[in-house]
């Protein structure tokens, strides 16, 4: 066991420089970067002979080339995954005193984005398999003033997108996609992010497809939608200094979208990396009871942003700190559903799948280029910890 984390040091070389990097992180960018990183360079070069560093050809080739990776008319590059939400949020229409359907198992951004448009999150408990929002518990969540569902496809999982639409039309309700954790994921052999009215993914490094700083995406295939979340993004202006509405500062940068662009090309075979990285937990995790391993329902393709497993019976926090007593990190996304925060406590009854949830996930390191030894070197260490009790 040793000898697997000396030899882990060794190579994190690369990212650490000075060799005192002690833990196996969460996520090590260290060989994606390897990878690339004569092309990155030459492309970053680039943008700053040009001169040009906001909205210039990088950012509309990569939009270009994003849209037709994932199948989609339109892409719009804004500042951040959270603004990519925002600006959707706004431009299909949602304001003050619409409800907006949602998890309240997700990042807090979700949740923020639907209230900063003024609109009012209403949380509904999600399947406990998918950990995403339970589409059969839409119709009673409905009012007269819900305007829109917005599903995460939480950890690179697809919620169950038919059921969604289904539900959305029978209600006539818009549908917004958070992508962010779940670029190149599918939905029935479609890419996420092309179903509903907008998808709206993050950049954020560490996110599937990550920039070297924020950056975010709106996809859409209404041509209004896409026209409107430009104007917002720059001001509310088509024409420089005629602003038409009141809009952000929010534009993907140059240097962000030519490192975005060196990426993209890889994601495919990155992600086909990562679900081979969750198939060996999968299987190592067989002998050891107890530990419930991630659900990949039919209808999708999950892409493993997170391989997050269910630790039950009080014993997560337990497996989590023998864990870091051991050098390896891990995370609890999330430990405080949205609903439970004080900015939202008035809002709604208890949602036993997601307290659930919170108090079972642990999401464990993963990346793809992660070696076996290195997780047989992680399991072995849960087993312990659960051996102990
Ligand atoms: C990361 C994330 C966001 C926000 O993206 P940023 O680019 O960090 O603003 C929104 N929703 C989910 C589910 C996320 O994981």
């Amino acid at each position: 066991m040793k000898k697997v984390q000396a030899e882990y040091r060794q190579k994190l070389k690369f990212n650490s420089g000075d060799n005192q990097v002690k833990k196996i992180p969460m996520l090590d960018l260290a060989p994606e970067v390897r990878l690339l990183w004569d092309k990155i360079n030459v492309a970053i070069q680039e943008v700053i002979r040009s001169g040009q560093f906001i909205l210039g050809p990088n950012v509309q080739a990569f939009e270009q080339e994003a849209a037709d990776y994932l199948g989609v008319k339109h892409a719009v590059g804004v500042n951040s995954g959270t603004d990519a939400l925002v600006i959707s949020l706004h431009a299909a229409g949602i304001g003050p005193g619409d409800e907006v359907i949602t998890t309240p198992f997700t990042f807090f951004a979700t949740a923020e984005s639907i209230s900063r448009v003024g609109a009012i999150p209403v949380f509904i408990d999600i399947d406990p398999r998918t950990f995403n929002l339970d589409p059969g518990l839409i119709e009673n969540a409905v009012t007269t003033r819900t305007k829109a569902v917005l599903p995460v496809h939480l950890y690179g999982h697809a919620a169950d997108m038919k059921a969604i639409l289904a539900e959305a039309e029978k209600y006539r309700l818009l549908v917004i996609e958070d992508v962010a954790q779940a670029f190149g994921a599918e939905f029935e052999g479609k890419k996420l992010g092309a179903a509903g009215r907008a998808g709206c993914f993050s950049f954020f490094p560490s996110k599937i497809l990550g920039a070297f700083g924020d950056g975010g995406l709106i996809t859409t295939n209404d041509e209004h939608i896409a026209e409107t979340a430009r104007l917002l993004r720059a001001h509310g202006s088509a024409k420089r200094y005629y602003h038409e509405e009141i809009g952000y500062n929010s534009r993907l940068d140059e240097i962000q979208a030519a490192v975005l662009r060196v990426k993209l090309p890889h994601i495919e075979k990155l992600n086909e990396k990562r679900r081979l990285a969750a198939g060996r937990y999968n299987e190592l995790f067989n002998e050891i009871p107890g530990i419930t391993t991630p659900y990949e329902a039919p209808f999708t393709k999950h892409v493993f942003h997170q391989y997050t497993v269910r630790v039950p019976g009080g014993m997560r926090d337990k497996v989590q700190q023998y864990l870091a007593g051991q050098e390896v990190e891990t995370r609890v996304y999330y430990p405080v559903p949205l609903h439970k925060l004080p900015v939202y406590r008035d809002s709604g009854p208890v949602l036993k799948n997601v307290e659930r949830a919170a108090a079972e996930v642990l999401s464990l390191p993963i990346w793809p280029d992660m070696g076996y030894d290195l997780q047989q070197h992680i399991v072995n260490l849960i087993k312990s910890a659960i051996n102990q009790g």
